[in-house]
């Protein structure tokens, strides 16, 4: 289903695929689970799996039928990269953002390195990293999992970006080279966990030594609204800059010519006819 979205850093949600499967400490409160429960008592047909991880294959080109360029989260409710996902699958996903280029997209995996070798196949069938209005990130909820960030610099792509949230401690010196962007929020929902101030400031600070554009979400709390979306009387707002450059346009993405590229499976790939 289209659906505009209430999540402050983008303005509509595209879900190819749904549900999930919990990986770590940021997915205990997981809102994408609780919706599929809900949405699957209410009888949604695209739900009735609840939160196992489905594609459907009959919404792959919904952003293309989206005339109005819009700021896309790829997957609110599940992730594009999980463990069941196929690789032909998501490139179909990725075929129909760079026919549906107007958009700009944003691609969040708690799965990074599957993000990475996708698009070292990616780069190998299209002869390109991928664009930069296809923005690619991954989750960091606490210094356990700053590893993920390494893992994302590997992704062949021109804008990155890192969600830090739900923050759930402080975070230490952070290694921000290749990050564009930086989404920072606390929890919400029943049973959220705290987040402290010095925690948020720790990350501003150092994104704004490093040349990394921050926006801060919110406080959390019962609600995600509950404690507003400012910290120390100002809001933080900005967004990355990049490329809407398509080198892809018109030509889209041989999908089948994937399955030739996979590792494990590797040999000379045939040209494009
Ligand atoms: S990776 Fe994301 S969608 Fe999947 S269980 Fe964790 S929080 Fe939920």
């Amino acid at each position: 289903m289209a659906s505009g979205s209430g999540i402050e850093w983008t303005e509509a949600t595209w879900n190819p695929s749904t549900g999930c499967t919990k990986v770590s400490p940021g997915c205990k409160n997981c809102y994408a689970e609780t919706m599929s429960r809900r949405l699957r008592a209410m009888g949604q047909p695209k739900y009735r799996r609840g939160f196992k991880y489905v594609e459907h294959p009959g919404e792959v080109d919904l952003p293309l039928s989206w005339k109005k360029p819009r700021r896309i989260f790829v997957n609110s409710m599940s992730d594009l990269f999980h463990e069941d996902s196929t690789t032909a699958f998501t490139a179909r996903c990725f075929d129909t953002m760079l026919r549906a280029d107007w958009h700009t997209y944003q691609v969040l995996t708690k799965r990074p390195d599957r993000m990475a070798e996708f698009s070292g196949m990616f780069a190998e069938v299209a002869g390109c990293d991928i664009p930069g209005f296809v923005w690619m990130g991954t989750s960091v909820e606490s210094s356990e999992f700053t590893y993920r960030l390494d893992e994302l610099r590997r992704v062949r792509c021109m804008t990155r970006f890192a969600s830090f949230e739900p923050l759930l401690g402080p975070l230490g010196r952070l290694d921000l080279s290749g990050i564009d962007w930086a989404i920072i929020g606390g929890e919400s929902g029943p049973g959220h966990r705290p987040v402290e101030e010095e925690w948020i400031l720790g990350i501003i600070d150092q994104c704004k030594r490093q040349k990394v554009a921050v926006f801060f979400k919110q406080w959390g709390g019962p609600r995600p609204k509950s404690r507003g979306r400012r910290i120390r009387g100002r809001t933080y707002s900005a967004y990355p800059r990049y490329s809407k450059r398509n080198p892809l346009r018109g030509a889209g993405l041989d999908v089948e010519r994937f399955e030739l590229v996979r590792p494990g499976r590797r040999r000379k790939v045939p040209a494009r006819m």
